[in-house]
C-alpha cells in the first residue's frame, strides 16, 4: 500500500499529527508533575515555617507536635491530609527509629530506614541542606515525590504518592488520546482528499502514457488547473501530439521504403550483426528461386561461396563494399555487400543487394561468341587464299591450267569474304539502326514473283519444282522493296540449297486478318528439333561444313529476322528433320494504301 503515492501522503499526514500530539502529551505530563511537586514543596516549606524553632527533646515530641496542635498540625500546615501524602521522622544521631504516617514505612523499621536512606533528598537533609530536589522515584511498584527537611537533630521525610495526582493525569491523558484519535481521523480524511487532488491527475497521466505507448495518440487529457499538474498535463498533451506527428512521418517513410523494396527489381537481403535475416524483398526470393530465406548470414555465405563471414565483418572491422558473383541454375547474379552502422560507426548489420545480370551475361557471351565466329569465318578463306597464292608463287604458276584453277579458288574465297563482310556490315547497320529504309507500298505478289523469277534457273538446275500460290486478295505492304526481296530471296535460296534434287518448293501468299502471310515450304532435309530455337542466331548452322560448302555465311536468317522485325513483322520457322521446312513471314498490310488490292492477277492463282 505504501508504494502508492496516495497512501504515502495519508501516512505522512498521520505521522505528522502523531509527532505533534505525542510531545504535547509528554510536555503536559512533565508540567503537571512539576506543578504538583511545586505545590507539595511549597506546602512543606510553609509547614516548616510554623514549627517552633526550639530543640525538641525526643523524636516522639516532634511526632506529637506534628500529630497534635489543633486538630492535626500536619494537616493544617503541611497539607498532609490526603492519604497519599505521608511524613516520617528520623533522628540524625541514631538512624534506627522511624515514626511514620506512611503505612509502607510503618512496619519494619530497619527496612524503612534503609529505604529512606536511598533518597537523595534525605541525604541532602542529612548534610544540612534542603532536600527538595524534584525526583519521581519508583519503589516497590509505587511512584512518589519525596522531600526531606531538617529540624534540629531530626529530619522530617515527606512522600507524595502518584495516586494523589493520577486522576488528574488520567483526565489529561484521556483528552490527549481523544484529540490524537480525532487528529488521526481528520488527517486521514484530509490526507486522502489532498492526495486525491495530486494522484488523480498523475494516474490519468499514467494511463495516457500507457495509451501513447500502445500507439493511441488521439485522446487529449483535460487540463483542469493552472498549477504544476496542469502544466505537466499540457506538456504531456504537447509531447503526445509531437510524438504522433513524428510517428506518422516515420511510418509513412517506412511504408515508402517498404513499397520501394517490394517493387524494385534488385533483390535486397538485410542481416543484423547476429547474422539473422531482418528483411528480404520479393525480388531477392525470386532471384534466388526460394520461397523464404531463413538461413543465417554464414550459411548464406557458405551456400553461395561469398567468402565472407560475420566474424570477419565484426572483428576485422570490415567496412565499405564488396562485389561477388553468384551463379545459380539459370541465373547470373551480382551481389553487392554494404555494412550499415550505428551512430558510433559500429557495424549493425549487412545489406546484400542482388542484381540479375543474366541478360548482360548472355549478351556478353554472345558478343564473345560472335567475335570468335567472325574471326573463324574470315580465317578459313584467308588461309586458303594464302596457301593457293603461296603454291602459285612457289612455281605452280608455270602450269596455266593449275594457275587458272587456283586463281578461281582464290577468287571464290575472296567473294565469300566479300559476302561475309557485306552481311556483317548490313547486320551492324541494322543493329545500330543506321539503315536507310525506303518505305513504299509494295505488292507482296509481285515481290514473290520477281524473287521466283530470279531463282527459277537455280531450281531448274537442281530439277526442283518451284511454284507459288496466291490465296485471296492480297493487300500491299509498306516496305523497303529491295530489303524485303533480299529476305524472300534468302529464304527461297535456303530452300533450294537444302532441298535435294527433285524436291518441291512452294510459296503461299495469303491475307490473315490485317497481315500478309508469306509461307515458303520445301521438301528438303529439314532441321533437327534441337536446332530450331537457335536457328535465327548469327552464324548458327546445323551443318557448318555443308553450309560453308554451299557458300552460306550463317548470317542469312539473322539478317532476314532483323529486316522483317524492322517492318513490324515476324518470322518463324518450323521443320521436320528429313521431311522439309516451313518458313512463315507475317507483315502488316499498308493501311495508308486504303486496302487497295495489290497487282495480283486474280484470287487464288498458282503459277509455276
Ligand atoms: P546459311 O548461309 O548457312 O544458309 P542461314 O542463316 O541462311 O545461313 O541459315 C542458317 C542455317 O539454317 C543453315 O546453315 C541451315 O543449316 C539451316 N537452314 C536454313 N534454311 C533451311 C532449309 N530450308 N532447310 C534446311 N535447313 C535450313
Amino acid at each position: 500500500m505504501l508504494r502508492s503515492l496516495q497512501w504515502r501522503l495519508v501516512f505522512i499526514f498521520i505521522a505528522m499529527t502523531i509527532s505533534l500530539i505525542i510531545p504535547i502529551g509528554i510536555m503536559l505530563k512533565v508540567q503537571v508533575e512539576k506543578s504538583v511537586y511545586n505545590e507539595f514543596k511549597a506546602d512543606i516549606i510553609n509547614g516548616m515555617g510554623f514549627l517552633e524553632d526550639k530543640p525538641y527533646g525526643s523524636i516522639e515530641d516532634l511526632w506529637n507536635i506534628m500529630q497534635k496542635k489543633g486538630e492535626n498540625y500536619s494537616t493544617y500546615y503541611f497539607n498532609m491530609g490526603s492519604e497519599h501524602k505521608t511524613f516520617s521522622i528520623l533522628n540524625t544521631k541514631a538512624l534506627n527509629k522511624v515514626l511514620s504516617s506512611d503505612p509502607v514505612l510503618n512496619g519494619n523499621e530497619n527496612q524503612a530506614v534503609s529505604e529512606i536512606l536511598e533518597s537523595e533528598n534525605f541525604i541532602s537533609a542529612l548534610g544540612n541542606k534542603e532536600g527538595t530536589e524534584r525526583n519521581l522515584r519508583h519503589l516497590n511498584g509505587k511512584a512518589f515525590f519525596d522531600c526531606a527537611m531538617k529540624k534540629g537533630e531530626f529530619i522530617i521525610y515527606f512522600r507524595y504518592y502518584s495516586q494523589g495526582w493520577e486522576n488528574m493525569m488520567r483526565g489529561f491523558n484521556n483528552i490527549i488520546i481523544t484529540s490524537l484519535m480525532f487528529s488521526i481521523i481528520i488527517s486521514l480524511i484530509l490526507g486522502y482528499i489532498l492526495s486525491k487532488t495530486i494522484t488523480v491527475p498523475v494516474v490519468n497521466l499514467m494511463h495516457k502514457a500507457q495509451d501513447v505507448a500502445k500507439g493511441n495518440f488521439d485522446k487529449l487529457l483535460e487540463v483542469k488547473s493552472e498549477d504544476e499538474i496542469g502544466k505537466l498535463t499540457k506538456t504531456f498533451n504537447y509531447m503526445a501530439g509531437e510524438l504522433k506527428n513524428t510517428m506518422t512521418e516515420i511510418s509513412s517513410e517506412k511504408n515508402k521504403i517498404e513499397t520501394i523494396l517490394k517493387y524494385m527489381t534488385d533483390g535486397i537481403i538485410a542481416y543484423n550483426i547476429k547474422g539473422e535475416v531482418v528483411h528480404v524483398n520479393p525480388a531477392a526470393r525470386k532471384l534466388l528461386g526460394v520461397n523464404s530465406i531463413e538461413m543465417s548470414f554464414n550459411e548464406f555465405s557458405g551456400k553461395y561461396s561469398l567468402g565472407m563471414s560475420l566474424e570477419e565483418i565484426e572483428y576485422l572491422n570490415f567496412s565499405g563494399n564488396k562485389e561477388v558473383n553468384i551463379v545459380t541454375e539459370d541465373k547470373y547474379i551480382k551481389a553487392y555487400f554494404a555494412i550499415f552502422t550505428d551512430e558510433e560507426d559500429k557495424a549493425e548489420g549487412i545489406i546484400i543487394v542482388l542484381q540479375d545480370v543474366t541478360e548482360q551475361q548472355k549478351i556478353e557471351n554472345m558478343r564473345k561468341e560472335f567475335v570468335a565466329n567472325v574471326s573463324h569465318e574470315l580465317r578459313t578463306p584467308l588461309t586458303s587464299i594464302k596457301s593457293y597464292t603461296e603454291t602459285l608463287l612457289d612455281g605452280a604458276m608455270e602450269d596455266r591450267e593449275t594457275t587458272e584453277r587456283f586463281l578461281g579458288v582464290v577468287n571464290s574465297e575472296a567473294d565469300r569474304m566479300t559476302r561475309l563482310v557485306k552481311d556483317l556490315l548490313q547486320l551492324t547497320r541494322l543493329d545500330n539502326q543506321q539503315m536507310q529504309w525506303k518505305l513504299q507500298p509494295v505488292s507482296p505478289v509481285s515481290l514473290i514473283k520477281k524473287s521466283i523469277e530470279k531463282l527459277e534457273l537455280e531450281a531448274k538446275n537442281k530439277d526442283q519444282e518451284l511454284g507459288s500460290y496466291i490465296i485471296g486478295d492480297i493487300p500491299n505492304i509498306k516496305a523497303d522493296a529491295d530489303r524485303m526481296e533480299q529476305v524472300v530471296l534468302n529464304i527461297l535460296s535456303n530452300a533450294i540449297k537444302y532441298t535435294p534434287a527433285g524436291g518441291k518448293i512452294t510459296v503461299y501468299t495469303s491475307k490473315l486478318y490485317e497481315d500478309v502471310c508469306i509461307k515458303i515450304v520445301d521438301t528438303g532435309i529439314g532441321i533437327p528439333e534441337k536446332d530450331l530455337p537457335r536457328i535465327f542466331e548469327r552464324f548458327y548452322r546445323v551443318d557448318k561444313a555443308r553450309s560453308r560448302e554451299m557458300g552460306g555465311t550463317g548470317l542469312g536468317l539473322a539478317i532476314a529476322k532483323e529486316i522483317v522485325e524492322a517492318h513490324n513483322g515476324s518470322i518463324s520457322i518450323s521443320s521436320e528433320w528429313g521431311k522439309g521446312t516451313e518458313v512463315t513471314i507475317k507483315l502488316p498490310s499498308d493501311k495508308e494504301d486504303d486496302n487497295k488490292p495489290g497487282d495480283n492477277d486474280k484470287p487464288s492463282t498458282y503459277f509455276p
